[in-house]
């Protein structure tokens, strides 16, 4: 059994669907579970929904519903006709009722909570799946449709609920494995899931790449496939460096490491599931299937003259520097600064410390007022935001002297704010202003990747 992800792009429109079905016919004999998004831009839109409805703009928000409902039936006028088109315009006609409910309840009551938010989100999801069940019947598919919620049940941490891995497995055993096995292709919606109330939950944007590898682990595909518009995944963001090379292979660690930096290729959970199982992950490009794609494994073959493998970037960075010469030469300065930040649920990203001072950056500053307040009690705090980290990712960085010099060297001119070496030593990582991140970025990947053209098993 295999899983195949479809992303946004991947199932935007008529085009796309006619042609991920085309993907989806060559894997049959390996027995696909097709796991989509909604289709581009859509996901966006839902939440631009909600939050106009918060803002008591009942009449914009009902408008960007009649937008999506057209937008779906669109679809579904181009792909069938007959039958089949009356019934799922009726059925999206009816999707997009709930969502104009949902408007008015939101209007009425005047606030948005997260709970409400999620269940706008999971609409995209429900509306391009079903079309596409549909439409793999139609090509004479034996095709199951299944909703997520009913498998992929999570704790109730609105907009970034965990899954709940014991009960989603046993779910899958009874709903999904049962339907694999006499030759359904079955098709599910990533990114959503529900509590064991049977109330809507979403696991975080672009999480239906962690809905695939969830189910993949838990299922124990032999392959985990994520289709998406480029070829693979590139020595850096392609919309940053136009001549971003695509990696053939690499390892887990790097992938992971990039994932958490800010290539959104792949969303930052999604590797750990398959690192557990040993399943191979593979990005490929719906738009060019014959591109073999970037293949993610354990344990890579490689050539230990290749140092740097790609480049990630994250942007919207707030970088706090906590000094304390108070806490000169006293144990327990480290621990009370991250307690701070533990009891606020505030990721740290990179770390650099010394005896009296920590820098820290976080992405999340919905409780950056607390956290200071919080560490002014031991320490001088300051917080400078429009920060973005670059991190450079190899496995082979470790062992690797000189890197620095020729990384810095590149980039003379820039300000770098922090520099932190991660303790798997495969990631090297700094904060730049962000006004500057792109054009550093840039040359970066210009000094690093001038000799990528010597190997070509890595690098195409
Ligand atoms: P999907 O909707 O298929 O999940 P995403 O938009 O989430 O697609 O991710 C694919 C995009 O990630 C690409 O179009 C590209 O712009 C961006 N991206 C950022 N960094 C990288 C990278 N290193 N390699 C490939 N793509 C990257
Ligand atoms: N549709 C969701 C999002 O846009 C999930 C995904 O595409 O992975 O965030
Ligand atoms: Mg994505």
């Amino acid at each position: 059994m295999i899983i195949m992800k479809f992303g946004g792009t991947s199932v935007e429109d008529a085009k796309a669907i006619k042609n991920l079905t085309e993907i989806v016919k060559k894997e049959i004999p390996r027995k696909p579970i097709v796991i989509v998004s909604a289709c581009s831009g859509i996901t966006n839109q839902l939440l631009q929904t909600a939050n106009l409805a918060a803002e008591g703009k009942k009449e914009e928000a009902l408008n960007l519903v009649a937008k999506i409902e057209s937008h779906h039936k669109k679809i579904v006028k181009d792909l069938f006709d007959g039958d089949t088109q009356r019934f799922l315009t009726k059925h999206l006609a009816s999707i997009a009722e709930e969502l104009a409910a949902l408007v008015n309840g939101v209007v009425v009551l005047g606030e948005l909570t997260n709970r409400s938010l999620d269940t706008f989100a999971s609409i995209g999801e429900r509306m391009s799946s079903f079309i596409i069940h549909h439409y793999f019947e139609s090509q004479k598919l034996k095709s199951f449709w299944v909703d997520a919620r009913s498998f992929m049940i999570t704790d109730d941490q609105f907009t970034k609920a965990i899954p709940q891995f014991d009960i989603i497995e046993r779910k899958l055993r009874e709903i999904v494995e049962p339907k694999v096995n006499n030759g359904y292709v079955v098709i599910s919606q990533g990114f959503i899931g529900s509590t064991v109330n049977g109330v809507t939950t979403t696991i975080g944007r672009g999480g239906s790449d962690y809905s695939a590898a969830i189910i993949g682990a838990l299922l124990n595909a032999e392959d985990i496939q994520i289709w998406t518009d480029v070829d693979g995944i590139l020595s850096s963001d392609p919309s940053v460096v136009k001549d971003a090379k695509k990696i053939k292979v690499m390892s887990f660690n790097e992938a992971a490491e990039l994932a958490y930096f800010g290539a959104r290729v792949l969303h930052p959970e999604t590797i750990l599931p398959a690192v557990k199982k040993n399943i191979p992950v593979r990005v490929l490009n719906s738009k060019n299937p014959s591109s073999s794609g970037t293949l993610i494994v354990a344990n890579p073959k490689t050539d230990k003259h290749c140092i740097v493998k790609s480049i990630a970037y994250k942007e919207g960075i707030t970088m706090i520097s906590i000094v304390s010469t108070r806490m000169f030469l006293a144990t327990g300065f480290l621990e009370n600064v991250f307690d701070v930040f533990h009891k606020y649920r505030t990721v740290v990203h990179t770390v650099a410390t010394s005896e009296v001072s920590v820098s820290a950056t976080i992405d999340n500053i919905k409780n950056l007022s607390h956290i200071i307040k919080e560490l002014k009690q031991f320490a001088t705090v300051t917080a400078t935001d429009k920060k973005a980290i670059i991190c450079i990712v190899g496995d082979n960085l470790r062992n690797t002297p000189g890197l620095a010099v020729r990384m810095l060297s590149a980039i003379t001119d820039v300000n770098i704010n922090m520099i932190s070496q991660g303790a798997s030593e495969i990631n090297l990582s700094f904060v730049v202003d962000e006004d500057q991140v792109d054009d550093a970025v840039r040359r970066l990947h210009k000094e690093l990747f001038a000799n990528a053209g010597s190997f070509p098993e890595i690098f195409e």
